[in-house]
C-alpha cells in the first residue's frame, strides 16, 4: 500500500502531509496545448503512461500551537482510489473535529471534495473555512455554473460538468462556516500562514507560505500540476481558466523558489510532493526531498 501520511516540521509547526488518494486525468487535458506527438514522447521518456496522468491529492495539516489548519480537502468520492482523506487523518491521529481552520486554495473539484462527509454533514464542523472572495464569487455565480454544466467553461465537456457539479455540491453547505478573505499578497490567515496569490489556474487561485522561526515551506498547490509542467513551462492544463496569466505566474513563482532554494510542497506531485526546484533549460528541475528517517 502506498504511503498515506507523512509528518514533518516547519520550525515549531507540526505538519502532516496527508492524501485523499490517487486520481487520474487525461493527458490531453493535463497538457492541453502540448502537440500530441511531443507530449507522447516526453511522457514515454519519463516512463509515464501517455493516455492518463496519475495525480496525487496531498492536503497539508499545520498544527501551529494556536491553530490546527487544513489546506485543501481532496476530491472526495470521485473514484474507488479517492475519498480517503477523513480516514487517513484519523489514522494519523487527527480528528476532523480538532481542525479549526480549513483553507480552500481554489474551488476546483479536487480541492473541495471533502467539505462534507458521506452523510452530507460538515466534515470539519468546528472549522471556519477560508476562501478568497473572488474564488467564491466565481464558483457560485449562476452564469459560470450554467456554462460549466453546458461543458463550455473551458470547452472541456464532461470535465467542465464535473467542475460545475462539485461546486454545486460542495460549496453551498459551507456557507455558515465561510470566512472570505481578499487574499492579497502576504495577507496573514493565522500567525505563520500567509497568502501567496497565484492567479491563472483559476481567477483567484492561491498558494501559501508557511513560516515558523527560520524555516519556511511554500505550498504551491496547482501553479504546476505535474513535474512535466516544470520541464515544459509553456504546456498548461486545458482547465487553466486564464492560461497566459497561469504561465506568467508559474514563471514568477518557480523562478523565485529556485533562486531562494525554497522548500516547496506541490499538491499533485507524487506523494508527499515535498522538494526543491532548480533552473534547468527553459524551466526547472524537480528534486523530491529524500524521505526522512523512519516515518
Ligand atoms: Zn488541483
Amino acid at each position: 500500500m502506498s504511503q498515506q501520511a507523512l509528518r514533518f516540521a516547519v520550525g515549531a509547526f507540526d505538519c502532516l502531509a496527508v492524501t485523499d488518494g490517487l486520481s487520474a486525468f487525461p493527458a490531453a487535458a493535463v497538457f492541453g496545448n502540448a502537440p500530441e506527438e511531443e507530449r507522447d514522447q516526453v511522457l514515454s521518456e519519463r516512463g509515464m503512461p501517455t493516455d492518463m496522468v496519475q495525480s496525487s491529492l496531498t492536503s497539508l495539516v499545520v498544527t501551529t500551537g494556536a491553530h490546527r489548519v487544513l489546506i485543501d480537502t481532496g476530491i472526495g468520492p470521485f473514484a474507488p482510489t479517492t475519498g480517503h482523506l477523513l480516514e487517513n487523518l484519523r489514522a494519523a491521529g487527527i480528528e476532523p473535529e480538532s481542525i479549526d481552520v480549513v483553507i480552500l486554495t481554489h474551488a476546483h473539484p479536487d480541492h473541495i471534495g471533502t467539505t462534507i462527509d458521506a452523510e452530507g454533514k460538515p466534515a470539519f464542523p468546528n472549522a471556519r473555512i477560508i476562501m478568497r472572495q473572488g474564488e467564491w464569487d466565481f464558483w457560485t455565480d449562476e452564469a459560470n455554473l450554467a456554462k460549466a454544466m453546458a461543458g463550455k467553461l473551458h470547452n472541456l465537456g464532461e470535465l467542465d460538468q464535473f467542475m460545475g457539479n462539485w461546486a454545486k455540491t460542495y460549496l453551498p453547505p459551507i456557507r455558515l462556516q465561510l470566512d472570505l478573505i481578499e487574499g492579497l499578497d502576504e495577507e496573514q490567515i493565522v500567525p505563520g500562514i500567509y497568502v501567496l496569490p497565484a492567479p491563472g489556474h483559476t481567477t483567484h487561485h492561491m498558494g501559501l507560505t508557511i513560516a515558523s522561526g527560520s524555516e519556511q515551506l511554500l505550498n504551491l498547490v496547482d501553479v504546476a500540476i505535474n513535474p512535466v509542467h516544470l520541464a515544459e513551462p509553456s504546456w498548461h492544463p486545458a482547465f487553466d481558466f486564464q492560461p497566459d496569466i497561469a504561465v506568467q505566474t508559474r514563471r514568477r513563482i518557480y523562478d523565485q523558489a529556485a533562486a531562494d532554494h525554497a522548500r516547496i510542497l506541490v499538491y499533485h506531485f507524487p506523494f508527499p510532493g515535498i522538494g526543491y526546484v532548480e533552473r534547468s533549460g527553459a524551466g526547472w528541475h524537480w528534486e523530491a526531498e529524500a524521505p526522512a528517517g523512519d516515518d
